[in-house]
């Protein structure tokens, strides 16, 4: 099962993405969520990372998450969900797991296109739907971040290891493809 961090923000989304794919998740909003479970991944959701990061602290579902990330189990994060995975952010003094070795910047596409639609390629696949909400995006990934979509020249998808994340919603399209190209890593 797929356990979506569902502590604050789109997480809904994800969730019926994931059932339409026919995968079945389950919502963490405790501890003990995680008890007993068979875990096979974990998705981040968008919503506000500063948020979702005191939470996590306040929840005592830091420690666990981390750990679980640190085993190698595919992770997904959008948006606040890359900002949390991220080695560091730019224009913010917090640093959450540190998953992937990305700078990240927040609201990096400004006031005037705060958010916006639009496709573009991700990994081999064409036309993607994606959504941009007071978006991230990565201003400097490592040399094995492998890079999997720009838009207007800033990287927006990226995988590491075990860790994906994109800037954009992919769950708030009818655009399946990138949570397949997720779940295929499971
Ligand atoms: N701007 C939010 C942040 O910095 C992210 C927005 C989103 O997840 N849609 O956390």
């Amino acid at each position: 099962m797929i356990g979506v961090l569902a502590l604050q923000g789109g997480f809904i989304e994800h969730i019926n993405a994931l059932r339409k794919l026919g995968v079945p998740s389950f919502e963490i909003r405790q501890k003990a969520d995680l008890i007993n479970k068979d875990i096979k991944g974990l998705i981040f959701p968008g919503g506000e990372s500063t948020v979702i990061g005191k939470l996590l602290c306040e929840l005592e579902l830091f420690d666990p998450l981390d750990r679980l990330i640190k085993s190698g189990i595919p992770v997904f994060g959008t948006c606040a969900g890359l900002i949390l995975l991220a080695k560091k952010i730019v224009n913010d003094d917090s640093v959450y797991f540190e998953a992937i070795d990305i700078a990240a910047k927040r609201n990096a596409f400004g006031r005037q296109l705060g958010s916006f639609h639009t496709t573009g390629d991700f990994a081999d696949l064409k036309n993607v739907e994606m959504t941009f909400i007071r978006a991230p995006y990565i201003e400097q990934a490592a040399s094995d971040v492998k890079v999997l979509s720009k838009i207007n020249e800033h990287i927006v998808a990226a995988m590491q290891r075990n860790v994906l994340v994109t800037a954009f919603h992919p769950e708030l399209t009818n655009d399946l493809r990138v949570h397949e190209f997720f779940i295929k890593n499971l």
